[in-house]
C-alpha cells in the first residue's frame, strides 16, 4: 500500500490554515479534477478523490485535531468515506454557492484556456396565438411574425464599428479573468470590466449600439396541431431571442387561445350545438341536417316525440384527441320552435289540433266560462 499524502500537503495550504482557506483550496481542486470534467482521465478522478478525503478530514475540526495529533492513524475508518464511497456531489458541493461552482466550470477556473467569449443563451420568447374552433379541430399551419433579437448584419455580431477592432481589456490582459493571490492560494474570477470577453468595444458599431444584437421581425410557421386546446403552450426550439456573445437562441412558446364559437360550445373534446325543430317535426319524427364542426353536413334522425332540449350523440364528429387517435363527439340539443307569425292556415289546422286535443286555442271565450 503506497504512503498517504499529508492532507495539508493534497490542498495546498498550510497547518495553520483557516477553514475558509481549507474550503477554498477544495474548492479550487474539485473544480479542476471533478469526473464531470474530466471523463476518463484515471489519475483526475484519483486526484479528486484524494483532495475530497482531505477536505472531508480536515473541514471538520474534531477529525482535523485528531490528524493533527496522530495522522492518518487517528482519522482511520472517517477517510473511508472519500476514497470511491462518494456519489452523490450535491453533498460536497452543499457548502458551496451553486453560483461559483458553475461560474467555475464555464468561466474561468478549470480550464487553462478561458480566455475568450462565453456564450449564453437567448431568451425564451412567448407568442399568443388567436385561432377559431374550427382551426383547433382540424389543425392547421399559422404564420406568425414576432420581433425577435438576431445577430447584427452590420458588424456581424461583434458590436464593433466597420473597420475598428475590440481592444484587449486591460484590467485582464485578455484573458478575461482576473486572478487574485491571497496566501497560498489564489482565485479565479470572471474580469469585472469585459464580463469574461476579453475585448472592449472602443467604437460601437452604430446599427446595434455595441451589443451585437438587433432586434427584427420574423415570419415563423406554427403547426398546430388538431385537438389543442385554450391554453395549450407549443414549443419552438431554437426559434427565440438570439444568446449575446454567439450564445444559442432561446425557445419559442406559442400559447393557444381559441375564440367563441357562433354555433359550437367545446366541452372537453366534445361539441355541442343547438339545432331549432318545429313542433310538427318534434312530434311526427323525421330527418334534419345539422352542421359540423368540418364544416361539412350530416343527416341526423329525429324521432317521433322528441322533447324539447333532448340531446342525441353523433358519435366521433368531436374535437380530436391530441396526439392520439379517434375524436369526441358532437352532441345535438334540439329546440322546439315554437312559431311567432302564423299563416291563415297554419292558424287553422292548429285550431283543429287544439280542439282535438279538447282545448279552445285562439278565442277569447275560456272554455270554463
Ligand atoms: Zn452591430
Ligand atoms: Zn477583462
Amino acid at each position: 500500500m503506497a504512503t498517504k499524502r499529508d492532507y495539508y500537503e493534497i490542498l495546498s495550504v498550510q497547518k495553520n490554515a483557516s477553514e475558509d482557506e481549507i474550503k477554498q483550496a477544495y474548492r479550487k481542486l474539485a473544480l479542476k479534477y471533478h469526473p464531470d470534467k474530466n471523463k476518463g482521465n484515471a489519475e483526475a478522478e484519483e486526484k479528486f478523490k484524494e483532495a475530497t478525503e482531505a477536505y472531508e478530514i480536515l473541514r471538520d475540526p474534531k477529525k482535523r485535531a485528531q490528524y493533527d495529533k496522530f495522522g492518518h492513524e487517528g482519522v482511520a475508518g472517517f477517510e473511508g468515506f472519500g476514497r470511491g464511497a462518494y456519489t452523490d456531489f450535491s453533498d460536497i458541493f452543499g457548502d458551496f454557492d451553486i453560483g461559483d461552482i458553475f461560474e467555475g466550470f464555464f468561466g474561468a477556473g478549470f480550464s487553462g484556456k478561458g480566455r475568450g467569449k462565453r456564450p449564453r443563451r437567448g431568451a425564451d420568447i412567448q407568442y399568443d396565438l388567436i385561432i377559431e374552433l374550427e382551426e383547433a379541430a382540424t389543425g392547421k399551419e399559422a404564420q406568425i411574425e414576432i420581433p425577435r433579437s438576431e445577430t447584427c448584419a452590420t458588424c456581424n455580431g461583434s458590436g464593433s464599428g466597420s473597420g475598428a477592432k475590440p481592444a484587449v481589456c486591460p484590467v485582464c490582459n485578455g484573458t478575461g479573468q482576473i486572478r487574485q493571490t491571497q496566501g497560498f492560494f489564489s482565485i479565479t474570477q470572471t474580469c469585472y470590466k469585459c464580463r469574461g470577453e476579453g475585448k472592449i468595444i472602443t467604437s460601437p458599431c452604430k446599427t446595434c449600439g455595441g451589443s451585437g444584437l438587433v432586434t427584427k421581425k420574423r415570419k415563423i410557421t406554427v403547426k398546430i396541431p388538431a385537438g389543442v386546446e385554450s391554453g395549450s403552450r407549443l414549443k419552438i426550439t431554437g426559434e427565440g431571442e438570439q444568446g449575446p456573445s454567439g450564445g444559442p437562441r432561446g425557445d419559442l412558446y406559442v400559447v393557444i387561445h381559441i375564440k367563441k364559437h357562433q354555433v359550437f360550445d367545446r366541452h372537453g373534446n366534445d361539441i355541442l350545438n343547438v339545432v331549432d325543430i318545429s313542433y310538427s317535426l318534434a312530434c311526427l319524427g323525421g330527418e334534419i341536417e345539422v352542421q359540423t364542426i368540418t364544416g361539412g353536413k350530416v343527416k341526423m334522425k329525429i324521432p317521433a316525440g322528441a322533447e324539447n332540449g333532448q340531446i342525441f350523440r353523433l358519435k366521433g364528429n368531436g374535437i380530436p384527441y391530441l396526439g392520439s387517435y379517434g375524436r369526441g363527439d358532437q352532441l345535438v340539443k334540439i329546440n322546439v320552435r315554437v312559431p311567432k307569425k302564423l299563416s291563415p292556415r297554419q292558424k287553422e289546422l292548429l285550431q283543429e289540433l287544439a280542439r282535438l286535443e279538447g282545448e279552445e286555442a285562439g278565442s277569447s271565450t275560456r272554455q270554463f266560462y
